[in-house]
């Protein structure tokens, strides 16, 4: 690693469990000085305790940014980018999965609007704004790498019943994924953005049948986030290989 990538910062939403903690685990693990979002002042102190614990403390600070309600994010980043410095890796990991009644069997046809507008606020609006405050600034300064959590369950093609506020949402972050790299193409710095599907992982998301490990689950995202230059640029990505969208 070069020296000035030691510098760099990340920002991982959602970082306190799951496949959050363990992409912040493996940014931290190599060189990245990390920003771990977290919900709350006490998830913060619990968060610094699990990741001394996972011996990379020294590289990770969390912060407090919750992504539910987007017209807070630009101050809070804000605030945080003048605490800290300027945020050159974003990853938006944090979503929920409250499709309800039924789950996977959930019905499109029995979806309340609350249900869709939550899911909405958290797993689009919240990246959306995040990265509408971050990346004009790593455009800027001519670097940057946007990681976007999605899943198989947003692929258009592949898309079928069950889940649909999810699913929507994360075709949707699919959609912001392509315009947003369409964008930074468009300028001459080294700014990537790209989605990515973790899998099936066992996380309180995921359940406890899933068959991958939330460590497994974070490596396509901390490759993505670490891309050299010549790497992907508006891509979807399972296991480092590109998926149809
Ligand atoms: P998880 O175990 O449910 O963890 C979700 C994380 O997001 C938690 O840290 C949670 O914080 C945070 N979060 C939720 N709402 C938030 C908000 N308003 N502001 C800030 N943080 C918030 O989920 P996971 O399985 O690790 O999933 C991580 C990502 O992978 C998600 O984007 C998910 O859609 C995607 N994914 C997961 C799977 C899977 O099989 N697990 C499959 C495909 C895609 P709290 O602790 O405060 O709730």
């Amino acid at each position: 690693m070069a020296s000035n990538e030691a510098e760099r910062f990340a920002l991982v939403t959602g970082a306190n469990r799951g496949i959050g903690f363990e992409i912040a685990r493996g940014l931290a693990s190599s060189g990245f000085r990390v920003l771990a979002g977290v919900r709350s002042k006490e998830k913060a102190v619990l968060a610094a305790e699990d990741f001394a614990t996972a011996k990379v403390g020294a590289k990770v600070v969390p912060v407090v940014l919750d992504i539910a309600n987007a017209a807070s994010i630009p101050e809070r980043l804000g605030e945080i980018e003048r605490a800290h410095g300027p945020i050159d890796i974003l990853v938006n990991n944090a979503a929920i999965l409250i499709d309800a009644p039924g789950g996977f069997s959930a019905s499109l046809f029995e979806m309340t609007d609350d249900i869709f507008r939550r899911t909405w606020e958290v797993n689009v609006l919240g990246p959306a704004a995040t990265m509408r405050a971050l990346v004009p600034g790593m455009i800027a300064r001519g670097y940057g790498r946007v990681v976007n959590m999605s899943s198989l369950a947003g692929q258009l093609s592949g898309m079928g019943a069950g889940f649909p506020a999810y699913r929507v949402s994360k075709a949707a972050l699919n959609a912001l994924t392509r315009i947003a790299a369409a964008e930074a193409a468009a300028t001459q710095a080294d700014v990537k953005i790209n989605a990515c599907s973790p899998g099936w992982v066992r996380t309180d998301m995921g359940g406890r049948n899933a068959p991958r490990s939330p460590a497994k689950g974070a490596e396509t995202a901390v490759w993505l986030a670490t891309l050299d230059w010549g790497g992907a640029n508006g891509g979807f990505f399972e296991d480092k290989v590109q998926q149809p969208w």
